[in-house]
């Protein structure tokens, strides 16, 4: 097997793929250690913290960072053999976890698991209705067709350009129309369709 040499970001010296996972070991423990020690409310500041940090990241930096993640790169690169050994590994430490869990936590968890259901199916179902709701009452400024709010773009042109347009239509400052209508109004077209 060929040895692994992993360039160590901290102290900028390579290390053996063994002093690695001995320095990331420690550096778990240190860090669970501390979680053990934290109050409910220092969590919760820290979580909230973390949660206005991600939210101020724009779609970019939000990308560059996922993309710089090592277990992302991990998992982007990995064979299928790889993937397979992974999602067993994964499945027996959750098979285990669950085996050593208090009857107070299975009910904690399960309690959070139901609120989250219930909450995200309330979310759709509002999703749903609004869904429904949606009439097509926007009328094209030009063919009159009856759209709904996705199938109409209110746009600015300089409308007295277009002087196939009745008067009432050149005069206005913008037209809402529809996608065929607005094709119309931006080709070379110099006459009226219909
Ligand atoms: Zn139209």
């Amino acid at each position: 097997m060929v040895k692994k040499y992993i360039k160590n970001t901290n102290t900028n010296k390579t290390e053996t793929a063994t002093q690695r996972k001995r320095r990331l070991q420690k550096a778990k423990e240190k860090y669970k250690a501390k979680r053990a020690k934290e109050s409910e409310g220092d969590r919760n500041s820290r979580l909230q913290k973390r949660r206005e940090q991600l939210a101020s990241k724009t779609p970019e930096q939000y990308e560059a960072r996922i993309k710089s993640n090592r277990y992302t790169q991990m998992v982007a690169s990995e064979t299928p053999e790889e993937y397979e050994v992974r999602l067993k590994q994964s499945r027996e430490r959750q098979r285990q976890q669950l085996d050593s869990e208090t009857p107070e936590h299975r009910d904690t968890r399960l309690n959070k698991q139901r609120e989250r259901t219930q909450q995200c199916r309330a979310n759709n179902l509002q999703a749903f209705e609004n869904g429904i709701n949606t009439i097509c009452i926007h009328v094209c400024d030009i063919c009159t067709k009856r759209c709904y709010p996705n199938q109409v773009r209110t746009v600015r042109y300089n409308a007295a350009a277009l002087t196939y347009l009745p008067v009432e239509l050149t005069s206005k400052i913008s037209l809402l129309l529809c996608s065929r209508c607005q094709t119309h109004v931006t080709s070379n077209k110099t006459t009226m369709w219909i």
